[in-house]
């Protein structure tokens, strides 16, 4: 159906209905319009120095339909080795910014193992993905004890599809671990 048609007749059915028909009428017409939802439960999020715009509720319910997450899906030494002791991987911080954007960090979208670095620990990378908008940024990732940095664009790489249309933003982090897998060779 044309665009045209379908404002007219949105528009037309708006007079005779009730309220909340105006209202799925216009979420028609915008989703038709930008391919989007409208982001109606936004909450502001400070984190050191950027502040976020989250859609939790919305976002947390997502997660709820993600089964697993990338590492557990995937059997190879990096990503079992890190599966083993993911618990401890994540600093309280990020736990802490996690629970309040409603990310369930053991659902990433992807975790790779990157090599061994020249303390002996390992390099990972990967990334999450939450509802909502990057308002304040600084120009370099947050470091964390050490062994931890997280950052924040705006991406939607291999995001579950319970994120629908949403607008995301992709939580990359990187990690340096040990490896611990007894049974494995550690890999270079
Ligand atoms: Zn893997």
């Amino acid at each position: 159906m044309p665009n045209n048609s379908f404002n007219a007749s949105a528009h037309n059915g708006a007079f005779i209905c009730e309220a909340g028909v105006i209202v799925a009428a216009r979420r028609a017409a915008l989703i038709r319009a930008f391919g989007i939802l409208p982001c109606v439960n936004m909450t502001k999020i400070d984190y050191r120095d950027w502040t976020f715009d989250c859609d939790v509720e919305s976002t947390r319910r997502a997660y709820e339909s993600i089964l697993a997450g990338g590492v557990e899906t995937c059997s190879c030494s990096g990503c079992r080795n890190f599966l083993a002791q993911r618990q401890l991987v994540f600093p309280e911080e990020v736990i802490n910014l996690f629970g309040q954007l409603g990310i369930n960090y053991k659902r990433d979208a992807e975790i790779y193992h990157t090599a061994r670095i020249e303390s002996g620990l390992h390099l990972y990378g990967g990334w999450f993905h939450f509802i909502g908008n990057i308002l304040k940024q600084p120009d370099v990732p947050a470091k964390l004890n050490g062994h931890f940095t997280v950052d924040f664009i705006v991406s939607r790489s291999l995001a579950a599809e319970s994120f629908g249309n949403q607008p995301l933003v992709q939580v990359e982090i990187t990690a340096e671990v040990p490896w611990i897998l007894k049974e494995e060779k550690e890999p270079d």
